[in-house]
């Protein structure tokens, strides 16, 4: 800053608060569990030992942008911070699951969930989660009995993902500043800079303590599929040999729970022809979220959020963003039947709660049958 009235001005606020110090220490901290994440992450990718860390890739500032917001999702999936948006949103996709499937081992639980459908244990029922970013839904899901199934195509995500699910060791382990960079809406720097530890909770301690307490309960399971889901889970022609199985995705689901995703779609249709596809006949689509088009304002052939999926830019329907009202149209048209709907339900996505600022999203919610 040029103007030395200016600069005394921001200085004297700085130095009160001790802003430049605290910030460079909240990103040394983030430093340490992105430096860790990323450590696990190319070390399953054969690029080997830290110390070569000057020879990789530079991070761009794409790339920065994404290691923020992934530390924002980080607060939403994995911190005690975040229960109340997750409840909103997966709270309510997981208490259909559970009511749909209720847990054969559990008779009280069978008898109130009033279930008309066939009884059978949870571990049988198959659950794909799409664009299950950092994977607490398919754990969540997993820690009730079910086969769920997570499916991601970011890099950034998947290697977050893979960290919090497998690599952590307690609760609490980590503190993290994810409000550091974000500059606007700010009551206070003490708000600003403040830690929020993740995880909540340590994955393979519940998953024990589940095991433990209901020996009679078959365990769940999760497992995690990398890729852009319509090219892996869309039905190919019978006679094309495609390496479909090589990461063990399920053939079929009994249930496909898409939170904040279908809007993602670089093509809607394709998109609900490959739910359509995975689900068996009588399965369940339950969805939650808003209409943000994704690709509304992505121009053809500039796409960043394109990484491990292989979308042809020929196939998008930017312009045909639908509304709500067509999208409900047409979901009879890929074959069902719309068995529940709540409408405008508010919920935020990674909002900081202490903040002056924060979008709240009208989002829908449906559990669709496949005829
Ligand atoms: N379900 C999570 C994340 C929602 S954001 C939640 O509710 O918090 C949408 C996610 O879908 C992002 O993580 C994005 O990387 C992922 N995604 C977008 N298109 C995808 C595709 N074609 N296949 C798999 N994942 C996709």
């Amino acid at each position: 800053m040029q103007n030395p009235r200016y600069r005394e001005l921001a200085q004297s606020l700085f130095t009160k608060s001790n802003y430049l110090a605290r910030a460079q220490h909240c990103i040394d901290t983030n430093t340490l569990l992105i430096s860790q994440v990323a450590e696990v992450a190319a070390a399953s990718f054969g690029v080997s030992a830290p110390e070569q860390r000057a020879e990789w890739a530079a991070c761009d500032a794409v790339s920065a942008e994404k290691v923020v917001s992934t530390l924002r999702q980080a607060v939403r999936e994995w911190s005690a911070e975040g229960a109340a948006e997750r409840e909103v949103c997966y709270g309510r996709v997981i208490a259909e699951i559970c009511r749909l499937f209720p847990d054969v081992y559990d008779v009280d639980n069978v008898a109130a969930s009033g279930s008309q459908g066939a009884l059978r244990p949870r571990n049988s029922v198959r659950i794909v989660i799409p664009g299950c970013g950092l994977g607490r839904l398919p754990l969540e899901l997993a820690l009730r009995g079910f086969a769920a199934q997570g499916n991601e195509f970011s890099f950034h995500m998947l290697f977050m993902s893979n960290y919090m699910l497998n690599c952590t060791l307690r609760p609490q382990e980590f503190a993290i500043y994810p409000y550091v960079h974000s500059q606007s809406h700010q009551r206070s720097r003490d708000l600003q800079l403040r830690a929020i530890r993740v995880p909540d909770v340590h994955p393979g301690q519940l998953m024990a303590y589940r095991d433990q307490h209901y020996p009679d309960s078959p365990s769940g399971e999760l497992s995690m599929v990398l890729g852009s889901f319509d090219d892996i889970y869309l039905k190919q022609d019978a006679t094309t040999n495609n390496s479909e199985n090589e990461q063990g995705q399920f053939e079929t689901a009994d249930v496909v729970a898409t939170v904040f995703f279908i809007d993602t779609a670089p093509n809607i249709f394709r998109t609900l022809e490959a739910i359509a596809g995975l689900l068996e006949p009588g399965g369940y689509w339950i969805n939650f979220g808003p209409l943000l088009w994704h690709y509304e304002d992505v121009q053809q052939g500039e796409d960043n959020d394109v990484e491990a999926g292989d979308n042809d830019d020929e196939d998008r329907t930017r312009g045909l963003e639908l509304t709500l009202e067509e999208l409900l149209e047409l979901i009879p048209k890929y074959g069902f039947a719309i068995e529940k709907h709540e409408s405008s339900i508010p919920c935020t996505y990674t909002m900081d709660e202490a903040s002056m600022g924060g979008f709240v999203y009208k989002c829908e919610f449906w559990v669709a049958r496949k005829l």
